[in-house]
């Protein structure tokens, strides 16, 4: 990478939004002139990196925060740049709420994403989640020694979820679509700086895509890129996960913005491509055996040789849950399960469940259940 970027507006704090010591000073870097990043430490659930490219009397925002709170904190470091350029067009990297839950602050301009995500955005209402955090600030308080094994299960999912959803507000979240779509590739250009769209989906999600500045060297990875935090597969392929990340380092940009942690380097994403060859060739294994996807996933996340991985300490390892659910459904292998969002609810208990055999993992606020 040609130079490091620099932080012209920090916005520290203490701790991250979960308690822990930050690894980053969070604020607005400018990665190359004009081409920012919104760097929010420690990169674990919904500590989302957001761009912001300034074209010259109109600005890009690259993705929001989880809610509307923290978007809009977001918009007040940026006011150095809006307020000469102010943010005329959106892009959404892809559906996930804590990259376009704060599109309606913008829902006056341009909001442009694939066609996959524009299709993929409505799965997750934001009323759900509003009372899904308050269902599991109960449950996370029953008694932990009750009566059965499925009660105690309700404890660790309450506390899991209610630590993962105590920073967020979702309260008068109005999903926000995209009014523009694209397949494939396109070129935004604002005020002669082309910006390159590019999917890359499905993957991480229905519909990845990636942003890129030629004019800056600057490439903006969503959620296909995860630094020191557990990258996590809910659509797949395998094959575009790591087709994805090979094509991120084609660009050798000066600068890699990850969807969530630091500033990306050509050895950060060749870790990323060592997990997503080493975790399903051991899940597989597991499958051959016959385990579950669960089974699978418990056994090769509590191996020893998996603690000996330096990703076994990146933030939120338990996500092999999900990844481990996606690629048994890829090599066709059926599992039973709950339909719509009680399926879900319990996918979500099974990662509970891992994450507190994970203690030592992070953020500890999630894994620590006493
Ligand atoms: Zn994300």
């Amino acid at each position: 990478m040609a130079k490091q970027p620099i932080l012209r507006q920090p916005s520290p704090a203490a701790t991250t939004r979960f308690g822990e010591v930050p690894h980053f000073t969070q604020g607005l870097y400018e990665c190359a002139a004009g081409a920012y990043a919104y760097m929010v430490p420690n990169g674990s659930w919904g500590e989302t990196n957001i761009g912001l490219i300034d074209c010259g009397g109109e600005s890009v925002l690259i993705d929001t925060c989880w809610d509307l709170k923290f978007t809009r904190e977001l918009l007040k470091v940026c006011e150095p740049v809006t307020c000469r350029s102010p943010i005329e067009y959106m892009i959404n990297t892809h559906a996930d709420g804590d990259h376009c839950w704060g599109n309606q602050l913008f829902a006056d301009k341009p909001i442009i994403a694939t066609a996959n995500t524009q299709a993929a955005m409505a799965h997750i209402r934001p009323d759900s989640l509003r009372l899904l955090k308050g269902a599991s600030r109960v449950m996370a308080r029953l008694p932990k020694l009750a009566v059965s094994q499925r009660a105690n299960q309700a404890v660790v999912l309450g506390h899991y979820m209610a630590g993962m959803f105590a920073p967020y507000d979702f309260t008068g979240v109005a999903l926000t679509p995209p009014t523009e779509t694209f397949s494939g590739e396109r070129s935004l250009y604002v005020r002669g700086t082309q910006i390159v769209l590019r999917e890359l989906g499905p993957a991480h999600s229905d519909g990845d895509a990636l942003v890129y500045v030629p004019s800056k060297g600057v490439l903006y990875a969503g959620d296909i890129l995860f630094v020191g935090a557990t990258p996590v597969m809910w659509a797949g392929p395998l094959e575009n996960m790591t087709a994805g990340l090979r094509a991120l380092c084609d660009y050798k940009a000066q600068a890699i913005v990850p969807g969530h942690g630091p500033f990306a380097t050509l050895a950060d994403i060749e870790r990323l491509l060592e997990y997503w060859d080493w975790v399903p060739e051991r899940l597989q294994r597991c499958a051959l055996s016959g385990m579950s996807s669960f089974e699978a996933a418990h056994s090769v996340a509590l191996s020893q040789e998996f603690q000996q991985k330096a990703f076994a300490k990146w933030d939120s390892a338990e996500r092999i849950v999900t990844s481990a659910a996606t690629l048994y459904r890829e090599w066709g292998i059926s599992e039973d399960g709950l339909p719509g969002k009680l399926g879900e609810l319990a996918h979500f208990a099974r990662q509970a469940t891992l994450a507190e055999q994970l203690a030592d993992n992070t953020p500890r606020r999630m894994h620590r259940f006493n």
